[in-house]
C-alpha cells in the first residue's frame, strides 16, 4: 500500500523506506514535519504515515494533532517512531492521535508486522465506507429503475423549492402514469413489463437537462421536477416527452412495445408546498387520463378545445 514517511535523518529514512518496498509498499518520503502535513493533505494522501517524532518545523505529534483535524470518513493510520529514552512520552503521541507507535532503532519485522494491522484497518474502514455508501443509494434509489424513489424524490422537490434561482426562471412538477399499462402486464407478463417501465425511465432521463429531477413515484407512475424559463412555460418540455414516449416503442426482449403516457403538471408558484403541488399534479394527470389520455394537462391552465 501507499505509505507516507516522515524523517528527517537521512539514514533512518533509507532504512525505513528499504524495507518497505521491499515488501512491496509504495513509499512516499518527506523530509520535515511541513512536507508531511502538505502530503496527507492532499486528495490522494497515503493512508498510512509513519512520522518521526522529533523533526524540524513541525513535529510527528504536532502533524498527528493537524491529521486528526481533517473531516473525513477516511482517516489516515498514523504510526509514530520515538526514541527509546522517549518512551514516557508515548500518552502523549497517543493522546494527539497516533495509532500506534515504534520504538527506534526498530526491528524490520516487528516494524511490517505494526504496518500490517495498519493496512487491516484502512482497508476495513474503506469496506465500511463502500457498504455504507451503498446503503445510501440504496436507500434512496428505486431498485428497478435506478431513479429516486418516493422518500429520495420528496427530499430533492423541497431542496429545489428552497433553491435560489435566476428570477426570470420558474419550476414545474409533472406527474407522468402509462396509459393502459396493466394490458401490457397482462399481455407480455410481468418482466417485460418491468422492461417497459426501465425503457421509459431511459426514454424520459435522455429528454430531461442536468438540473431536472426524475423520480418513481410508485408503480407505472413517475415524478419530475423541471426549470424553465418564465415565458417558455413548461408545456413545451412536457409536451416533448410526451411526444418522445409516443414515438419511440420501448425495446424489450418481447420485441418493441408502444405505450403512450398522460403528464399532469403543476407550475411552481410562490408559497406552493411539496404535497399541495403533487395533489394538483395529480388532479391534472387524472383530467389528462379522463379527456383521452397520451396527453399533458397542466394545472389551472384553460383547457383548449382539441384537449
Ligand atoms: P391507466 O391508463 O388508467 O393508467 O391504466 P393502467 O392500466 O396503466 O392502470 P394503472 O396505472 O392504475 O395500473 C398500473 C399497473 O402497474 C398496476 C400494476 O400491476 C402495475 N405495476 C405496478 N408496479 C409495477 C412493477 O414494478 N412492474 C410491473 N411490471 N408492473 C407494475
Ligand atoms: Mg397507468
Amino acid at each position: 500500500m501507499k505509505i507516507l514517511i516522515a524523517d528527517d535523518d537521512v539514514t533512518s529514512r533509507l532504512v525505513l523506506s528499504g524495507v518497505l518496498r521491499k515488501h512491496g509498499h509504495e513509499v512516499v518520503e518527506t523530509i520535515n514535519g511541513l512536507d508531511a502535513w502538505d502530503a496527507m493533505k492532499r486528495p490522494d494522501a497515503p493512508k498510512l504515515a509513519i512520522l518521526d517524532w522529533v523533526m524540524p518545523g513541525l513535529s510527528g505529534v504536532d502533524v498527528c494533532r493537524r491529521a486528526r483535524t481533517i473531516e473525513t470518513s477516511q482517516p489516515p493510520y498514523i504510526i509514530l517512531l520515538t526514541s527509546l529514552d522517549q518512551k514516557a512520552d508515548v500518552v502523549t503521541g497517543l493522546e494527539a492521535g497516533a495509532d500506534d507507535y515504534l520504538a527506534k532503532p526498530f526491528d524490520p519485522g516487528e516494524l511490517l508486522a505494526r504496518v500490517d494491522v495498519g493496512r487491516r484497518l484502512v482497508e476495513l474502514q474503506a469496506k465500511l465506507d463502500e457498504a455504507r455508501e451503498a446503503l445510501v443509494h440504496e436507500a434512496m434509489h428505486d431498485p428497478l429503475t435506478g431513479v429516486l424513489n418516493r422518500r429520495a424524490f420528496a427530499g430533492a422537490l423541497t431542496r429545489e423549492l428552497s433553491r435560489k434561482r435566476r428570477y426570470e426562471n420558474v419550476l414545474a412538477v409533472g406527474i407522468c402514469d402509462i396509459d393502459y399499462f396493466k394490458q401490457i402486464n397482462d399481455t407480455y407478463g410481468h418482466q417485460t413489463g418491468d422492461e417497459v417501465l426501465c425503457g421509459l425511465v431511459r426514454l424520459i432521463e435522455k429528454s430531461l437537462r442536468g438540473h431536472d429531477v426524475l423520480g418513481r413515484h410508485g408503480g407505472d407512475e413517475f415524478v419530475v421536477v423541471t426549470e424553465h424559463r418564465r415565458e417558455d412555460g413548461p408545456g413545451i418540455l412536457y409536451e416533448r416527452l410526451r411526444a418522445s414516449v409516443a414515438n419511440n416503442p420501448i425495446p424489450t426482449s418481447a420485441g418493441d412495445i408502444p405505450i403512450t403516457i398522460s403528464f399532469g403538471v403543476k407550475l411552481v408558484d410562490a408559497g406552493d408546498t411539496e404535497t399541495g403541488l403533487l395533489a394538483a399534479a395529480d388532479r391534472a394527470l387524472y383530467e389528462a387520463k379522463g379527456s383521452g389520455r397520451d396527453r399533458v394537462r397542466i394545472a389551472d391552465e384553460p383547457q383548449r378545445a382539441n384537449t
